[in-house]
């Protein structure tokens, strides 16, 4: 029989042993073992049969056995200490708290998706992980964050094969009601509602979930409300789903509904309202327009230019990807259909459309850009890593017309992961890591106090449980296939623990090349097979459901793995999720990156793999560029990017295979290898790199690894960027614009506005210098005398600088130098002269140059206003 009603009953717990419930919806026992331990400890077997999932779980217990339970004394006893400890972790102050008056009392943190654990499956990948770890990082540190996102129906796709190693996707709808989530709900009981108005008079109701994430709440709006009309119910049936109105109408509800949902949240739970917010990409980049709506429309009404200036000072934004695909643009017409249904009423339209153009060579004029909207709407935006900063600015460098890309202002912070949830215990565990009091982020060094046999057999034992869940996924996976039992023999004994493991695991956009290890065959097979020093590899990864290149590659790695020469030495394992993930980090010993560079923003998986003690193997894009050290792994060489993309790929896949074959087997099996490596010099090499069959040199590199990684990947550091370079400064440009109802805020719009429309007088008439010797030399004093003319300007409105120092062969300074010129002398009709010194300090070709740049207090960069004058 069919149901035609389906409801979940929540469970009634015994008042002894209530406490479970909140232990169960808190989310802290994702990243908290001994809390999963309580509930495993309870009922073994239900736990294996619910997933490891608390809410599932105690779904499936029996009200008998709960009787029981309560009746016992050491349970009772536990599930209250267990209850006390969470509470002290809710609690008590935390490093933030430790912080002063200067950083702001709330951050709202909004994402498209959040990938805190399996049991909560709104992610895709990277995005959704790094979202889930930044609430973590900021539960632990006591980061008052709310995140805002999206609940949707189905999450993100599963992934199985068919027999010819086609993806198939399923959608299961998830229950909320399942799920370890609260709804939102006004004094009265009845569930809080955000409503926005859409074309053709229709309106748009989304309920607000509730996750707490630690300390950290995590509001998700769900369109699936019975007062939604079908087209509205849908909005959030899955994540990126859809393109088009569906994606755009998504994006609304996060953005704007967010601020709304933020709104509702701070009246029911009298909260202080976010002083910084924050748009982990330009998905939620409405939240913006959504602001500068409530500024247009409150008390005392700001003007746009105003409400511009106010909303940008506190916003921050992140963004992610190189790729141009990888950047929401929408048609300008869809925007302004929406908007015109009243979506943001004070607001004009035109005004909204001129934030997401593309003004810039090369731009499309009908499009409306995500990214480039973001970008207009926060004072402070940056990239996921060092160099992706620096690609970042060149790529948004049309922005700031007259600019060198190194003065673009979008800065970096290297994302980071959350230990907790990523790190094996056993790893921690050997040398108390992380044991309490060893401070913020743990005591890593510690690792050099332990022996190698140590690590060596706890490596072996992650290695072996990765084996077992690779064969029994396999076996799994082929059933679905439609493979008979009598058939899957061979799964039993695929891989072995003893063998050199490589893992790489991640989506399948073309960048990332899943297939390069394949561009030579017979080569990989020879390395599989090696007789003495065989390699076994694990893949995991999901296509975009669109992306048909994205599934051949996986079809032809398939079924290169299917091939019974090679298949019990490399497997692909559908369905990539967190619970995968958990076991392969840990599982392998080198952890495999090769994607085109530098179009990996920053790339976390590497970063997992190394806390658990995998060595990574990796191009230098993202965040390896910056953290390869030379003794923490091996970097693959980048083919010239002049090269073709079929070249690239031939380049860099021998580059892989002689790596692998000559530095990382043969240390790994602790013989000297065959490499011209510094450690493997001939007969003089440390041949016995081996000792009681544990490779000394390997074990090294471990150790190196853990200490100097650990502490330098983890999402604690990553917080602790952001709060210190975005969110304090952040809070405070946002103070500053709002005291005294607003005045900054009306004075620097004003300001900018009357700058802006007389910028064209501003000239450089001429310069002279004096000073040098005959033949210029070093310690010569160089006076330079700028007249300039500044219109209706003032010399308090502008600065002016001498930029100096050593040039290349087509005038262009290389090392620039900056040095102030002050006004000395008011020439009349607004021209002035302006005049320094500097010191030559080089030999060889020397340049200078002046520009005049538009000065004010509450600008966080010189380049801010994109408005420069530059000589000559
Ligand atoms: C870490 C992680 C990712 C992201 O990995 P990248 O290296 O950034 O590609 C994706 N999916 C899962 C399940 C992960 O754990």
């Amino acid at each position: 029989m069919k149901a035609i009603r389906r409801f979940t009953v929540r469970t009634v717990l015994p008042e002894p042993i209530a406490a479970l419930g909140t232990l169960a919806t808190n989310l802290r026992w994702s990243w908290h073992q001994p809390t999963r331990e309580l509930f495993e400890s309870l009922d073994p077997v239900l736990w294996e049969e619910s997933r490891h999932d608390p809410v599932g779980f105690l779904g499936s217990v029996t009200r008998e056995k709960f009787a029981a339970l309560a009746e016992d004394p050491d349970v009772v006893g536990r599930i209250a200490a267990a209850s006390e400890d969470l509470r002290r972790y809710l609690e008590d102050p935390r490093w933030y708290q430790s912080l002063g008056e200067d950083v702001p009392r709330r951050i709202a943190y909004f994402s498209p998706e959040f990938g805190i654990t399996e049991v909560l499956p709104q992610y895709s990948g990277g995005l959704g992980i790094l979202a889930g770890d930044h609430l973590k990082a900021a539960s632990d540190l006591g980061v008052p964050l709310v995140g805002v996102g999206l609940l949707y129906q189905s999450g993100y796709f599963k992934q199985a094969l068919s027999r010819d190693a086609w993806q198939q996707e399923t959608y299961p709808v998830l229950d909320p009601d399942a799920l370890p989530l609260t709804l939102l709900k006004e004094e009265d009981g009845s569930p809080a509602v955000v409503t926005l108005p859409l074309p053709n008079g229709r309106k748009l109701h989304a309920h607000i979930w509730r996750a707490d994430v630690g300390r950290v709440p995590l509001l998700l709006l769900d369109s699936n409300v019975p007062a939604n009309d079908d087209g509205a119910r849908t909005i959030t049936d899955r994540l990126y789903g859809g393109g088009g109105d569906h994606r755009l109408q998504q994006e609304l509800l996060l953005g704007m509904g967010g601020v709304k949902a933020l709104r509702t949240f701070e009246r029911l739970t009298g909260g202080p309202a976010p002083e910084v917010f924050h748009t982990n990409e330009g998905h939620a980049g409405f939240l913006g327009i959504e602001r500068i709506q409530e500024l247009m429309s409150g008390d005392e009404p700001l003007s746009w230019d105003e409400a511009l200036v106010a909303g940008r000072a506190s916003t921050v934004f992140t963004t992610h990807t190189p790729v141009a695909a990888g950047i929401d643009r929408f048609d300008a017409a869809q925007i302004r259909y929406f908007f015109d249904a009243g979506l943001a009423p004070d607001v004009p339209t035109g005004k909204i459309l001129e934030l997401g153009r593309e003004s810039y060579d090369g731009g499309d004029p009908a499009v409306f850009n995500m990214a480039v909207m973001g970008l207009r709407l926060a004072q402070r935006a940056n990239g996921v890593a060092k160099l992706h900063g620096e690609v970042s600015r060149e790529m948004f460098a049309g922005l700031w017309p007259g600019f060198d890309h190194s003065e673009v202002p979008i800065t970096s912070v290297t994302n980071g992961v959350h230990v907790p949830t990523w790190v094996d215990p056993s790893v921690t565990g050997m040398a108390d890591i992380m044991a309490p009091g060893s401070g913020v982020g743990g005591r890593w060094d510690l690792v050099f106090n332990v022996g190698d046999e140590e690590i060596w057999a706890v490596r072996r034992r992650l290695r072996e449980r990765l084996v077992e869940d690779v064969r029994r996924r396999l076996r799994a996976s082929w059933k679905k296939r439609g493979a008979a039992d009598a058939e899957l023999g061979w799964t039993e004994s695929v891989l072995d623990p003893d063998v050199l493991t490589i893992g790489f695991a991640r989506r399948v956009p073309t960048y990332k090349r899943l297939t390069l290890m394949l561009r030579d065959p017979a080569r990989l097979k020879q390395l599989l097979l090696d007789p003495e020093h065989p390699i076994q590899i694990v893949i995991a990864g999901k296509s975009h459901p669109a992306d048909d290149a994205g599934k051949k590659m996986i079809q032809d790695l398939v079924r290169f793995t299917d091939d019974p020469d090679v298949r019990h030495r490399i497997a692909f394992l559908p369905n990539y999720d967190i619970a995968m993930a958990r076991t392969l980090f840990p599982g392998c010993d080198v952890w495999l990156n090769n994607p085109l560079r530098p179009l990996e923003a920053c790339g976390t998986s590497g970063m997992k793999a190394a806390i658990n003690g995998s060595l990574n193997l990796s191009v230098l894009d993202g965040w390896w560029d910056e953290m390869f050290d030379g003794s923490n792994g091996w970097a693959i060489p980048t083919a010239s990017d002049k090269a073709s993309p079929h070249e690239r790929d031939d380049v860099e896949a021998a580059a892989l295979y002689d790596l692998i074959e000559n530095q990382v087997a043969p240390r790994f099996y602790g013989s000297s290898g065959k490499g011209a490596g510094a450690d493997s010099a001939g007969a003089a090499g440390p041949s016995t790199e081996r000792a009681d069959g544990v490779p000394t040199h390997w074990i090294s590199m471990i150790k190196h690894t853990l200490s100097h990684l650990g502490p330098a990947v983890s999402a604690d550091r990553m917080l602790g960027d952001y709060v210190r370079a975005l969110y304090t400064p952040a809070a405070k440009s946002g103070r500053a614009a709002r005291a005294d109802g607003f005045r900054q805020a009306r004075e620097l719009a004003a300001w900018t506005k009357h700058v802006r429309t007389n910028w064209s007088q501003v000239h450089v008439e001429h310069i002279e210098s004096s000073g040098l010797s005959e033949v210029p030399q070093i310690g010569d004093h160089l006076r330079v005398n700028a007249y300039l003319n500044l219109g209706v300007l003032n010399p308090a409105d502008v600065l002016v600088e001498l930029g100096y120092g050593r040039v290349d062969e087509s005038d262009d300074l290389t090392d620039t130098r900056i040095a102030e010129l002050d006004a000395v002398q008011n020439l009349g009709n607004g021209r002035y002269l302006y005049s320094g010194t500097v010191t030559i300090e080089h030999s060889g070709p020397f340049g200078y140059t002046v520009r005049v740049l538009p000065k004010h207090e509450a600008l966080a960069s010189k380049a801010e206003l994109g408005l420069v004058v530059n000589a000559g």
